[in-house]
């Protein structure tokens, strides 16, 4: 057999040797992409959003996040309009933040409790603050092996945190993200966060309710809890409970004490230290029976309430702030006069506050 002989025959046999096959109706393929292309471009008009959120279409609900999300400025001023016309219908759910450090146990335990809740016949959303989350790097939730029930449950909707901004801009976002989703029938929306940092300030500053995990080693570190934090907390659930029930309940007992030198909470409530176990369940149940507790006790006492109105007298003072920000900086020039004045400050032509003042008026 000579070398020609060969290799035909390899070219002729070799998978890798291209072949005639059946020719594609190229008029048919042609077309549907050209369809699915034109869909795909083809942005849906606020009506069309509004409308498919109100009948909890999650494609429509989604598009309209990433309408929230986009820092593009006609983005923004049709995201508004979405965002006002679902607001009447908003305000329904049970708002629910989860902290603790990263590790607790915290995708574990809403998988569980989301789990919990939907067998019960509920919708649950969940949405993340994590400023330092870069989508594509598998940050907090992005990360899809996380919650891998919940994320295929038909009854709840996950999402990622708003990617890396300023901590306000995630924050703002965020809340704006739970209006869409109550309007499109969530009854019930946890706001998990990394529990390092200032994240659970603006967690906090969005939710009814909100639960501190932690582990039973914790009891060394008790000092080391930013009080600030336990004192946001209307439940600590020390978590893991299973791998060592008596040091999760000392843990428990610690924590409780420490909680004794708190000043009593504004709501009335008397915080929580219980154990649970993300991994046997114990505890999830009577997790979900606190909130409703806590609800029916501060709906009752007015709380409820009067937290929910603070809370949206500060999205107005923060939106006040963020638009003077955005505006003054955005005002025709101001870069370049902002420019000019810094090489005068550095020659010492101007002082800092002449200069400011210069910019202000
Ligand atoms: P997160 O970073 O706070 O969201 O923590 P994860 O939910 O990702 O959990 C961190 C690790 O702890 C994972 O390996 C979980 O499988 C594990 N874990 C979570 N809950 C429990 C629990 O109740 N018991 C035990 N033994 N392990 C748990």
């Amino acid at each position: 057999m000579d070398d020609k002989h060969l290799y035909s025959n390899f070219e002729y046999d070799s998978a890798l040797s291209v072949k005639e096959g059946v020719q594609q109706p190229a008029q048919v393929s042609n077309s549907y992409v050209e369809r699915m292309r034109a869909r795909r471009a083809q942005e849906p008009s606020v009506e069309e959003l509004v409308s498919g959120i109100l009948h909890g279409d999650r494609t429509l609900l989604s598009r309209a996040i990433t309408l929230v999300e986009s820092s593009l400025y006609a983005h923004r001023a049709k995201a508004q309009e979405v965002i006002e016309r679902c607001l009447p219908y908003s305000g329904k759910s049970v708002r629910l933040g989860i902290t603790g450090v990263p590790g607790v146990g915290k995708s574990t335990t809403i998988e569980a409790l989301g789990k919990h809740l939907t067998s019960h016949g509920h919708k649950v959303a969940v949405l993340a603050i994590d400023p330092s989350s870069e989508r594509s790097r598998g940050s907090i939730l992005g990360d899809k092996t996380r919650m891998e029930e919940l994320s295929v449950d038909p009854a709840a909707f996950i999402r990622p945190s708003p990617s890396a901004g300023s901590l306000g801009g995630v924050a703002r976002k965020t809340r704006e993200i739970i209006t869409l989703c109550e309007a499109a029938g969530f009854d019930v929306v946890i706001v998990e966060t990394v529990g390092v940092g200032q994240s659970e300030v603006a967690a906090h500053s969005m939710v009814d309710f909100f639960l501190l995990l932690q582990l039973a080693n914790a009891g060394d570190e008790l000092q080391g809890i930013k009080r600030g934090i336990m004192e946001m907390a209307d439940m600590i659930s020390i978590n893991k409970c299973e791998l060592d029930p008596q040091r999760a309940e000392l843990a428990a007992t610690q924590y409780r004490n420490a909680l004794h030198l708190f000043p009593m909470p504004e709501s009335g409530w008397t915080v929580r230290v219980t154990l649970c176990s993300a991994y046997t369940k114990q505890g999830i149940e009577d997790l979900w029976n606190s909130v409703m507790e806590y609800v029916a006790f501060t709906k009752q006492n007015g709380y409820f309430y009067h937290k929910r109105q603070q809370q949206n007298l500060r999205i107005m003072g923060e939106t006040i702030e963020n638009g003077l920000r955005e505006r003054f900086y955005n005002a025709p020039g101001m870069e370049e006069r902002i420019e000019a004045l810094k090489q005068q400050i550095l020659d010492n032509k101007l002082s800092p506050y002449a200069a400011a003042d210069s910019l202000l008026g």
